[in-house]
């Protein structure tokens, strides 16, 4: 199997084979594993439509440059550009044009006043790029009690260049108490996140920036952080189960009992939930966006170490192409490119079956409690069952023995005392007389139904 990146799952090599120093935070942040977390996270690139089969690129970016800086004091700042014929008819070409940073964006996307014509071309924009990370803060604890609509103008009375306000759900689709603002200039945003905190409807919340999580790399020989495969110094193989090395995991004997590389806990090496791992992509965040701010220029002071609003650029172009703005096309690029796409669909096919499998499991557990759950009440009705046609069986042995045995017989005592009872025409005892009528007269009823003890 090839090295396979796990975005959402896993890490590990925070140990001493990359560098001998415990501290691992910077130093195994390897710069694959920056380039594996930035290559996912680049500014969208604007998209200009020209009614030409075919323009000179980089005299036209050259325009664009010069058109912003005379007409806007604006230094453009770009990473990069490229022309793409999909998506276009026969006689229409695309210049995409990727950005260095938020303020560039942000003069892109909502203060230029486009020109009609670049290098003599016409073109069009049909749509606007979507606006990233880099541009949006996060609300937190946002009441669920809120009126939402309510709260939106709020808040755009208050602030300007609001595009977006998004309350955010979870997996499961519910909403949380977090909300997604997104700014169309890069100033608003960064003196909201300076400040910290928004007032709306003279409710202060505390601000964050919005952080996606970055990608993390992992190898699925060692299960260390921050390498492929391809390029690890071990020579065993590391089961990701119960972390014991082995010439080959294919014929190890694995315990079963899950033992994580990296913290020693009771999960697979490659969980996300590890908090070695989660350290790590926090550390991995924070260097990508402190050396995105070194590489930026020094308008932003410089005792504001966390202000990040310049998200990691884009990789560097190989050497040769670094003069001009020619973003990187050798073959090796495109393969790289190619490689980092085929790594994250199968990241995001492993994460898909993860999923189905945990939620697979979560059922069979619950069906097969339910069994159990059944089986034992249906044992339940049946002893019950048992007991009552027992108590049946007996009830009515003894209603034979009163009704057949004890009442005939009573009957005929009571009759021959009664006979007894009499001498000369006159009864012996009266009150025995007249109670063993009563007695006669209530057997006789109870017999027929009509009286009830
Ligand atoms: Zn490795
Ligand atoms: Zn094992
Ligand atoms: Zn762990």
């Amino acid at each position: 199997m090839p090295s396979v990146p796990i975005s959402n799952t896993s890490l590990s090599n925070l140990q001493p084979n990359t560098n001998s120093n415990t501290n691992y935070s910077t130093s195994a942040i390897t710069n694959e594993a920056q380039r594996f977390a930035t290559t996912r996270y680049p500014f969208p690139p604007f998209i200009l439509k020209f009614n030409a089969g075919k323009i000179n690129d980089k005299a036209t970016i050259e325009d664009l440059i010069n058109y912003s800086k005379i007409n806007f004091s604006f230094d453009l700042d770009l990473v990069g550009y490229r022309t793409s014929s999909i998506r276009c008819n026969t006689n229409e070409c695309n210049l995409l044009i990727f950005v260095k940073n938020s303020s560039s964006f942000s003069f892109l996307y909502s203060d230029i006043k486009w020109p009609d014509r670049l290098f003599n071309e016409t073109f069009t924009i049909d749509k606007q790029p979507s606006i990233p990370p880099q541009l949006a803060v996060i609300i937190t604890n946002v009441s669920y009690k809120i009126d939402f609509n309510d709260f939106e103008n709020e808040l755009r009375n208050n602030y300007a260049n609001v595009l977006k306000v998004i309350r955010l759900k979870n997996k499961d689709q519910y909403d949380t108490k977090i909300v997604k603002v997104e700014f169309s200039s890069s100033k608003t945003r960064d003196e909201i996140i300076s400040n910290g905190q928004m007032v709306i409807n003279y409710v202060k919340y505390d601000v964050k920036e919005y952080l996606p999580q970055v990608s993390i790399l992992i190898c699925t020989k060692c299960f260390g952080v921050g390498h492929f495969r391809k390029q690890c110094k071990q020579t065993d193989d590391t089961c990701k189960v119960c972390s014991e090395r082995c010439p080959d995991v294919n014929k190890h004997n694995c315990s079963g009992i899950a033992k994580c590389l990296h913290c020693g806990g009771d999960h697979y090496s490659n969980d996300m939930k590890c908090k070695v791992v989660k350290q790590y992509r926090a550390d991995l965040t924070k260097i990508l966006l402190s050396s995105s701010n070194k590489s930026f220029n020094n308008n932003r002071c410089n005792n504001m170490p966390t202000s990040t609003s310049e998200f990691p650029p884009l990789p560097r172009p190989t050497k040769s192409t670094i003069n001009g703005y020619k973003m990187p096309v050798g073959e090796q690029n495109g393969i790289m490119t190619k490689l980092d796409q085929i790594l994250n669909s199968i990241n995001n096919i492993n994460d898909t079956i993860g999923d189905l499998v945990k939620r697979t499991e979560h059922i069979e557990d619950w069906i097969n409690a339910k069994q159990k759950f059944d089986l034992k009440i249906n044992n339940g009705i049946r002893s019950l069952q048992h007991g009552i046609s027992r108590h049946d069986g007996v009830l009515f042995n003894q209603t034979n023995v009163i009704d057949k045995l004890i009442l005939p017989a009573m009957d005929d005592i009571m009759s021959m005392l009664s006979v007894m009872n009499v001498k000369e025409g006159r009864a012996l005892n009266v009150d025995f007389e007249s109670r063993g009528g009563v007695w006669k007269n209530q057997l006789q009823a109870y017999r027929e139904k009509r009286l009830y003890f």
